[in-house]
């Protein structure tokens, strides 16, 4: 029988209303089970284990992440997949988290969560999980259909690092610009085969050391030399620098020289684009050809998301800048085409 970890972190998902304020506060796992009594119609083994206290992800952070990580290593041999339960709002971040700590992955780890409680007559709650415990379930020739770290919401699934949250209002809340859906679900599930990782050959590594001493500058005409030197002349280890369209920016003396600053004391400076759909292209134009000369890190057309879980990663483990900025540029987990 398929065995499949719950792993119910919080989130809209299982969230009521506070009686006294009115405002929605996580609640605990039985009453998604009460909500969900198909969950018995299924036939696999579904074991549950409830973080506490349970969570609305905007309070999730990276220690979070690690301990998400240790309970998929620790179980990893005594489950078919595991499904994490997780607040819509920073569901892109932990999955671009997971994916990059979990290396060679073999099984299924697919995040959801909804829009609606799912005590609630309209929740998209219920299809998510249901369809969520299907994908995980699913094998061809004994081995994961979708061996990656992903998002399920709104009948489509995503690479985990390739997606974001687009809408906070609607049920079709993500989105993943720059990469094909994994699957589908419509009468059927529909898995699109080619662009889903293959299935490693070795081992599963758990890596999940971070250094979030990280600092983002996004760039607008006009922005001042103050605005800009409060990040590149603070004490972060590195800096996203959010840039226009291909990864373009002024070309203002002081711009350039209060990144050059901060290059020669040793910080990473990682550029991706504000446009959500293409890639960062250095050298295309003069207004980044001189980025590209002074050693400013493409990040091609990953997301945000991916980028900062990325650097943190990276900077976390035992690697000196050149090889960090090396391997920024390649793709660990499926989040970038170069
Ligand atoms: N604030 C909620 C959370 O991220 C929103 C959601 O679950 O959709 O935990």
């Amino acid at each position: 029988m398929t065995k499949i970890l719950i792993i119910y972190t919080g989130g809209t998902i299982g969230m009521v209303n506070d009686s006294l304020t009115g405002a929605l506060i996580p609640f605990d796992f039985k009453q998604i089970r009460q909500n969900v009594p198909e969950l018995a119609r299924l036939n696999y083994q579904l074991d549950v284990h409830s973080f506490d206290p349970i969570l609305d992800s905007s309070n999730m952070d990276p220690v979070i992440w690690a301990e998400l990580a240790a309970i998929i290593e620790r179980t990893y041999n005594d489950y078919d997949g595991f499904v994490v339960l997780h607040g819509s709002d920073t569901m892109a971040y932990t999955a671009s988290a997971l994916s990059f700590m979990l290396k060679n992955l073999s099984k299924p780890v697919v995040l959801t969560g909804s829009q609606l409680p799912i005590g609630e007559i309209r929740t998209d709650a219920k299809e998510n999980l249901i369809t969520a415990l299907e994908i995980v379930a699913t094998k061809k020739d004994g081995l994961a259909m979708v061996p990656e770290v992903c998002i399920y919401f709104d009948y489509q699934l995503f690479r985990g690092n390739r997606a974001i949250k687009y809408n906070s209002e609607k049920f079709e809340a993500f989105q993943s610009p720059n990469y094909h859906i994994l699957a589908e679900a419509g009468v059927n599930l529909s898995f699109y085969s080619n662009y889903i990782n293959p299935n490693p050959s070795d081992e599963l590594q758990v890596q999940s050391r971070f250094n979030a001493n990280i600092g983002v500058l996004k760039l607008y005409p006009g922005i001042t030399p103050q605005a800009v030197q409060g990040i590149t002349g603070s004490s972060v280890d590195a800096i996203v620098l959010e840039t226009f369209g291909s990864g373009n920016t002024t070309t203002a003396q002081w711009f350039i020289d209060s990144l050059q600053d901060a290059l020669d004391r040793e910080k990473l400076i990682v550029d991706i684009s504000q446009c959500q759909g293409g890639s960062v292209e250095l050298g295309k134009y003069e207004t980044s050809k001189q980025l590209q000369q002074m050693g400013i890190i493409s990040g091609f057309d990953m997301t945000f998301e991916a980028t900062v879980t990325k650097l943190m990663y990276l900077m976390g483990q035992d690697l000196s800048n050149t090889q960090i900025a090396f391997l920024m540029e390649q793709s660990l987990r499926g989040e970038l085409t170069a």
